[in-house]
């Protein structure tokens, strides 16, 4: 929450060699490319993807983890940012399709992902996707007794054999905001560990049903080690007591949620994270003799969420003397909800005032409602008509979420290689209008 966050470096600009930097004559760059440039080609509102820095993610996080144990998978989750060409480069790279939706579960297919490399989770999958993903041979984090029930009789029906996982709740609390955390004693998630053996039992005793993993997810911006770890050993000591019950467990998914690292903030690197998993399960592994189970890992912002800018144009700003002031910009909360609802908070500079004397100046998108504002209180140039801001960072849960509040048409999303290339098409006014019927 913007509160707990130090003003002077959310305004302050600064730069990342190959990534962020400013022109002669103050403009922003991102990823080689001058952001006043691309804002006049495609126009506004446009996000602004990096190729290199997806995959610099991608393969930060991967190596972090393999340095430590070599069995490690990265399951990249769809949600957090499910732009198609995104998809791609993480599966060319090498990552597992983390799903939650039938919906997702299409996606994969589409682009080609093996039902082997697809891993499905979510807590009210409905029979069509649990039926998809028996046919496509994907792992079905299964997220409650009665769904373990619809899964044996789905597969039953095919006579065939679902390849499981239960999620299980080890009552871990993050410390990130509520609706972030998703493994509380109250949780609708998974089945609490005290009911775990029962689960897994029930399971072995099913035709039509292969015991393969165990998923858990405690939560999301999780921004210490900690909680990990007391997951993973909580887990692990499960698996334990599950090989007692001659239960054997091939996939330990320890789900996602590591912090997108803000550049206004300290976020332990991604060791820390890795050794608060991997140190317990390497101890836990040789004290039960659990053998080399892949571990799997779900992250969706830390991957994701620095790899992009937002691009906005100002259009009215209105100043007046010790009440209002406000720059107002072509995008709100349609395009960048989390922003609006202060669950993120995203770094804001002018693209073609760079180097400007600034003033304290609130950025509001041009929503019907008073919420729609995207940055409290910053230190901008003297806004005008016509400038252009970015807002960084802001890759997860963006793209994801838009919604049509006011009859916004999407914006574009780019994507910069060597060149700039539209990803995802601007829609007109009439996309507004598809499916729609009036008599
Ligand atoms: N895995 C599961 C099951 C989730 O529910 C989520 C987020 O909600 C993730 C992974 C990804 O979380 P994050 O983007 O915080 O890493």
């Amino acid at each position: 929450m913007e509160e707990d966050i130090d003003t002077a470096r959310l305004n302050q600009f600064v730069p990342e060699e190959g990534y962020l930097d400013t022109t002669e004559n103050g403009h922003l760059v991102f990823d080689g490319h001058d952001c006043v440039q691309l804002a006049h080609r495609f126009g506004t509102p446009l996000y602004v993807m990096s190729g290199r820095k997806i995959r610099e993610n991608y393969c930060a996080l991967s190596t972090a983890f393999t340095a430590l144990y070599k069995n490690v998978k990265v399951a990249y989750a769809y949600k957090a940012n499910p732009v198609l060409a995104v998809l791609k480069i993480l599966h060319q790279e090498g990552a597992l399709a983390e799903v939650i939706s039938t919906g997702e579960l299409f996606l994969a297919d589409v682009i080609g992902v093996k039902g082997s490399n697809i891993i499905f989770n979510g807590c009210n999958k409905d029979r069509k996707g649990i039926r998809q993903a028996i046919n496509m041979g994907a792992l079905i984090n299964v997220d409650s007794f009665q769904e373990l029930k619809m899964v044996e009789e789905e597969a039953a029906k095919k006579n065939t054999k679902a390849r499981i996982g239960i999620r299980i709740n080890p009552v871990v609390k993050t410390g990130t905001l509520n609706v972030w955390e998703t493994a509380l004693e109250e949780s609708k998630f998974g089945i609490t560990l005290s009911r775990g053996l029962e689960a897994y039992k029930k399971a072995q005793k099913m035709d039509n049903v292969e015991i393969v993993g165990i998923h858990t997810h405690i939560g999301s911006q999780v921004g210490d080690g900690k909680p990990y770890t007391t997951a993973t050993e909580r887990i692990m000591d499960f698996l334990g007591e599950l090989k007692k019950n001659g239960i054997e467990i091939q996939v330990v998914d320890m789900g996602g949620g590591i912090a997108v690292p803000f550049r206004y903030r300290d976020t332990p690197s991604l060791d820390v994270f890795a050794r608060a998993i991997l140190e317990p399960f390497n101890q836990k592994r040789e004290e039960y003799d659990l053998g080399e189970p892949t571990l799997v890992i779900e992250p969706g912002g830390r991957i994701i969420g620095t790899t992009t800018i937002l691009l906005l144009t100002v259009g009215t700003v209105k100043r007046e003397e010790n009440t209002k002031k406000w720059a107002m910009v072509d995008g709100g909360a349609n395009i960048n909800l989390r922003a609006t609802q202060g669950w993120y908070v995203y770094q804001c500079f002018c693209c073609n005032k760079m180097t400007e004397e600034r003033e304290t100046i609130n950025v509001a998108g041009p929503l019907c409602y008073a919420g729609d504002v995207l940055a409290h209180n910053r230190q901008l140039p003297h806004l005008e008509e016509g400038d252009v801001l970015a807002l960084l960072d802001c890759g997860a849960y963006t793209m994801a979420v838009f919604n049509r509040y006011n009859s916004y048409p999407f914006p574009a999303v780019v994507l910069l290689n060597d060149k700039a290339t539209v990803v995802r098409k601007r829609e007109t006014f009439t996309d507004l209008l598809r499916g729609e019927r009036f008599f």
